[in-house]
């Protein structure tokens, strides 16, 4: 009876129906997706293809080659014999995970190795590792910003900093992209009203392939007092001479800048985050951030094995990065000889978008992937509107031929009209 009665007093729970265009604006692109790629359609779906094999240029879907410029190997590590056998050993010695949060059991001798090797390569005095880039940018930013503080952040900044932005409680505004006139304004307007100022840039942008203008940002940094964050998940690697990320580049000591973040999933064949910077403030990220290391288990023994093997190629072979900037200067010049519209992107900076469209670009998709290519377009709301793109990574791996057979494809389709879409 008692049971009968507790269950009977049970709020009665609402089953909610499908989901809506009005809970989520990326339904309705879900829904032009499905319409694109349906079974009467003639063209082929470009998303989550399942392939075979190791990604180099070049990846197997359905046992058919495809050149890819969709995939982060940017020092063409990700297939590196030494990289796979350093994986397996550990795997052998440690097993396939690290069975709890590092400060309590799940710490193993690699996770300080792959921290030093990230501190040196980077030129930080220490670095901190976990499970990945998105979570170390969350939690890094959510745990040292709060209510009283300020975030000033470029309006291109990743996903995961803006999250972790929103999640700290900080007065959080965006300026316009590189905007140094329009950083500075703001930083004169709530000069002294926040107990601490971050401002926060990506070294290299994920979606312009263009850097952040760093001695500009420094100035200002210093001349009101703000702490400076960078995001390097894709310019640690690529970027700077023997690709130390944006300090290089611009012959800046690492010691102007406060904190970086980075990833294992892009120059380091692995999968993981990374934050560094000196000793103090990394030893608090390291025992409290909460996401990091604290209620997060550690990042796996192969991930780890397969970074810290990644990081030491990458500093014995600086001759991959001159690779890739080569590849990557060679791809930007063949693109806009072709006619495409590169944008701001820098040349040698591995991220190199083209304009397109955005219905053109959901077909061109396709289409290099019936030619056995692999590029991705990004659209609105990755991007704004009207500012839809091809978006190619270059590696170090790709060659001369690969890069201009595609932009063929690429620059004959955008000048033609849009073919017929079965089923819309
Ligand atoms: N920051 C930037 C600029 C990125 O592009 C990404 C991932 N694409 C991340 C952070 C997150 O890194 P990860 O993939 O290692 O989670």
């Amino acid at each position: 009876e008692i049971r009968s009665k507790l269950v009977s007093a049970q709020p009665q729970m609402q089953k909610s129906e499908t989901l809506s265009a009005e809970d989520y604006a990326e339904y309705a692109l879900l829904q032009r997706i499905h319409s694109l790629y349906n079974s009467e359609s003639s063209l082929k779906n470009p998303y989550f293809q399942p392939r075979s094999g190791t990604v180099s240029s070049v990846l197997q879907i359905a046992e058919k080659d495809y050149v890819t410029f969709s995939n982060y190997n940017y020092l063409g590590l990700s297939h590196d014999p030494r990289v796979k056998a350093a994986a397996c050993d550990a795997i052998h010695k440690y097993g396939t995970h690290a069975g709890a949060a590092r400060m309590v059991g799940g710490e193993i001798e690699l996770h300080r190795d792959l921290e030093h090797a990230l501190a040196e390569f980077s030129g930080f005095e220490a670095a901190t590792v976990g499970v990945g880039g998105y979570s170390a940018n969350v939690s890094a930013i959510g745990y040292l910003l709060d209510k009283r503080d300020l975030i000033l952040h470029d309006e291109y900044m990743h996903n995961s900093a803006i999250k972790g932005a929103v999640m700290s409680g900080a007065r959080r505004i965006a300026f316009p992209h590189n905007n140094m006139e329009a950083l500075k304004r703001l930083l004169e307007e709530n000069r002294s009203q926040y107990r601490k100022t971050l401002i926060l840039v990506e070294g290299a942008y994920s979606m312009d392939g263009d850097l952040v203008d760093l001695p500009a940002v420094i100035e200002l940094k210093n001349q009101f007092g703000a702490w400076l964050m960078i995001d390097e998940a894709h310019s640690c690697g690529t970027v700077g001479a023997t690709g130390r990320g944006v300090c290089e580049h611009f012959n800046i000591p690492t010691s102007e800048v406060e904190l970086i973040v980075g990833t294992l999933s892009k120059s380091f064949a692995s999968c993981g985050g990374f934050l560094a910077g000196s000793k103090k403030l990394i030893e608090l990220l390291h025992h409290f951030c909460p996401g990091l290391l604290l209620y997060s288990t550690g990042i796996s023994p192969a991930n780890t094995a397969a970074a810290l093997a990644a990081v030491q190629l990458a500093q014995a072979e600086p001759e991959r990065v001159t690779r890739l900037q080569n590849n990557s200067i060679l791809f930007k010049q063949l693109a806009e000889t072709k006619g495409l519209d590169c944008r701001t992107s820098v040349p040698g900076v591995p991220i190199v978008p083209m304009m397109i469209e955005d219905e053109k670009a959901l077909q061109l998709m396709s289409l290099l992937l019936e030619n056995q290519f692999i590029s991705h377009a990004v659209m609105h709301p990755v991007v704004p509107r009207d500012a839809a793109r091809l978006r190619c990574f270059i590696s170090a791996d790709h060659t001369e031929t690969q890069m201009s057979s595609m932009l063929d494809i690429i620059a004959r389709e955008s000048n033609t009209t849009n073919h017929t879409v079965a089923g819309q």
